[in-house]
């Protein structure tokens, strides 16, 4: 019975898919796929579900972050230490300033496939949809899509998976450390004047606790919990148990513990939606600014039909221009339903742009302005402003303008290095926590 609802809902229309060149070729790598080692286990999506619903409750925050699009040359522990760490870092800020607990989710160990706007670049050549389909160099035999691509992507993420659990437990679990990373921000940033009183409450919270005898090196403090879009079903349907613990037979992914279905693959008549259906993981779905509060209550009808606390996680992007004027809406709408979703806040796909001199890239001010919009809508609705979706990294490059160091147009290209969409850095990334941290305590 499952297994027939999984061939029905994959054979709806599919956004996005790539056209692989040889179906037979492609048919064996999905057999070997099948065959392959999970990633994540249905006890640790168990435990998210349970932090989620408590998310969902008020009780706690979503933090979610990572690079836009992981790439197999990035996947080496320097860089997944720094994105990590990155993340670890706002989660304490956050936790303090929030008095909850910090749900890490890191966009990790699977987010190599992208939606694209153009199936073609500027050079008429298949667009490159990430590292699981194709490769960025700009060649026609390069941008081909291969199917092999998606067994290199699941031993990345095997090698990322294991690795992030590794760094978690044995480099970031000790929250003085982590805070002695944020006293050197705050005493470099040109701004770290206007976060030190932050900080040195943190620094007396800290102080306090190992007075009463603890550093706080907690098994929660060294969880961490992976996700990706769910964008290519070839992969995605792979790698699935069968998870009978809940009020209806469902699939547990053996991919990730939260996945979520993008802006361009949301459509209620298409296969994402109908194959997440399946899925007893927790979902998001990306919501932006067309989205009409009819649609959003039908999203929470068809993902979480038992009513189920934090199941469903609503990303809306709606851009800092916008957020304040459609948000509302929908959060009522969906309020009046009944369920209890997670409203988490992406502050970046709504505030793209291009540069002057053509580079993609994001404003720190209106990453920050949609942030405040989102809590405002929030605060005003009596709603919970549930989490942050950031695309983030702990390396110094030079992808979003603006920020402490006032980052202009001519300093990106210097260290420009995403394969997809521009991320913070780091010291952008902290000022943006130490930001929230404001909006939170308020
Ligand atoms: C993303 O998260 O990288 C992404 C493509 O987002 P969206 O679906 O919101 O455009
Ligand atoms: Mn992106």
């Amino acid at each position: 019975m499952l297994a027939q609802r999984l061939v029905a809902a994959l054979a709806r229309p599919a956004a996005q898919q790539p056209l692989w060149p040889d179906p037979a070729r492609t048919a064996a790598v999905v057999r070997q796929l099948r065959e392959a080692a999970p990633i994540v286990t249905p006890a640790e999506t168990a435990r998210l579900s349970a932090r989620l619903a408590a998310v969902a409750r008020g009780e706690a925050f979503l933090l979610q972050g990572g690079d836009c699009a992981e790439t197999f040359a990035d996947n080496t522990e320097p860089h997944l230490r720094a994105n990590l760490g990155l993340l670890k870092r706002i989660a304490l800020v956050l936790t303090h300033a929030a008095g909850r607990p910090v749900v890490p989710v890191a966009r990790l160990a699977g987010q190599y496939a992208k939606p694209r706007s153009q199936p073609v670049d500027a050079q008429g050549l298949p667009v490159y949809r990430g590292d699981i389909i194709n490769s960025v160099e700009p060649t026609l035999a390069a941008r081909t899509p291969d199917p092999h691509r998606m067994l290199r992507a699941h031993a990345n993420a095997a090698r990322a998976m294991a690795w992030a659990r590794r760094i978690c437990r044995e480099e970031l679990a000790d929250p003085h450390a982590l805070h002695q990373q944020n006293l050197r921000f705050v005493g470099s940033s040109p701004v770290g004047a206007r976060h030190l009183r932050q900080a040195e409450e943190l620094d007396r919270s800290l102080r306090f606790m190992a007075g009463l005898g603890t550093r706080g090196r907690t098994a929660q403090q060294s969880e961490i919990y992976v996700s990706h879009e769910a964008l290519l079903l070839d992969y995605e349907s792979a790698l699935l148990w069968a998870d009978t613990r809940g009020p209806e037979p469902l699939f547990s992914s053996g991919l990730a513990h939260f996945l979520w279905i993008g802006e361009r693959t949301r459509g209620l008549d298409g296969a994402h939606i109908a194959f997440a259906e399946l899925l007893s993981n927790p979902i998001g779905v990306k919501i932006g600014p067309n989205t009409t509060p009819e649609q959003a209550v039908e999203y929470v009808r068809r993902l979480d039909p038992h009513a189920t606390p934090g199941r469903l996680t609503l990303i809306s992007r709606m851009g800092h221009a916008q957020v304040r004027e459609v948000l509302p809406p929908i959060v009522e709408k969906v309020t009046a339903s009944g369920h209890q979703v997670i409203w988490q806040c992406d502050p970046m796909h709504g505030n793209s742009q291009t540069s002057g001199n053509g580079y993609k890239t994001r404003r720190f001010s209106h990453i920050i302005e949609e942030i405040t919009g989102f809590f405002e809508v929030h605060r005003e609705l009596g709603t919970h402003p549930g989490g942050l979706h950031l695309e983030a990294t702990g390396e110094d490059v030079t992808e979003c303008l603006g920020g402490a160091r006032g980052l202009g147009e001519d300093d990106l290209p210097a260290r420009y290095r995403t394969a997809c969409d521009p991320r913070l850095n780091a010291e952008q990334s902290m000022e943006l926590a130490f930001t929230v941290a404001d909006l939170l305590a308020e």
